[in-house]
């Protein structure tokens, strides 16, 4: 699922390539991505995209109309941009054809879980969009109201960073890297995480995040992000290999659906927690 790095380059790439366009046809060949019928998809004909932004996991299209459309890839969705004369793709979920023939297009490379496109007048009518926290790189993002989030529900710190719900943007892979960078458990309990660690903790989001970021940047160039790129990773996506800090073995939970990789050493006190599956959880 692309994160908030992600996202930032995509929307980078894609606003030279989408903005100021008139959009004169929509082609949808996944019925089911389109969740809202009022305004109707096709009023976006003869528009043209005015801007485009982030928010969480969000990307919004501002139209000359005053209507978002609004895009969240889920699990497997994806944004591209085709130049002029580019046949479409078997995988295009809703391509917003432009006068010049180049096109904006929605991809599904899922099954379950798709992407979900939204046409609408108020930003506040998109599902769970106005319940997003705050921006990582906002001013709001103070270790004093980090802490405060922390300290309104007992979860695991890991459930935590993923819940869209305190901090926007963050998913399974980059809260894997932000929380070996502080040295903090992905099993911790939110309220007993210190003020002391709720800094440390907000340090490595940034430094993470910015990582990401510049690595992307540097990867697309002028280009267009065609996949995520966990490559820089040091503990997602590396169980069993060895802890670039400590030479402990990368440990992994598995859960239905998503997988978490941890150093034991650097991060819960050498202790190894069970996997889910079989069972035994702490
Ligand atoms: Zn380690």
């Amino acid at each position: 699922m692309p994160e908030m790095p992600e996202l930032e380059i995509l929307r980078e790439g894609l606003a030279p390539r989408v903005l100021d366009r008139p959009i004169v046809r929509i082609i949808v060949r996944q019925p089911s991505s389109v969740k809202t019928f009022h305004p109707p998809i096709d009023s976006v004909i003869g528009q043209r995209f005015t801007g485009l932004f982030r928010r969480g996991k969000f990307v919004i299209f501002s139209l000359e109309s005053g209507d978002s459309l609004v895009v969240h890839l889920m699990r497997s969705g994806w944004l591209t941009a085709r130049g002029t004369g580019e046949e479409p793709l078997a995988l295009d979920a809703v391509s917003f054809l432009f006068r010049d023939g180049s096109s904006l297009v929605v991809v599904e490379r899922g099954s379950k879980r798709k992407a979900c496109v939204y046409l609408v007048r108020e930003l506040s009518s998109v599902p769970f969009f106005s319940g997003v926290g705050v921006e990582p790189f906002s001013q709001d993002f103070t270790a004093e109201r980090l802490f405060e989030c922390l300290q309104t529900e007992r979860m695991q710190l890991k459930s935590f960073l993923i819940d869209q719900r305190f901090v926007a943007g963050l998913g399974n892979a980059y809260t894997d890297e932000i929380l070996f960078d502080c040295g903090l458990s992905p099993f911790k309990i939110t309220t007993t995480v210190t003020f002391e660690e709720t800094q440390n903790l907000r340090i490595s989001i940034h430094r993470v995040l910015d990582r990401g970021i510049q690595r992307l940047r540097r990867l697309v160039g002028d280009g267009l992000l065609e996949s995520e790129d966990h490559g820089f990773m040091t503990m997602h996506g590396r169980p069993g290999e060895t802890c670039p800090r400590c030479g402990a073995t990368i440990a992994e939970i598995r859960y239905s659906d998503r997988s978490t990789h941890y150093c034991p050493e650097c991060q819960s006190g050498g202790k190894v927690y069970a996997d889910r599956r079989a069972g035994v959880y702490r």
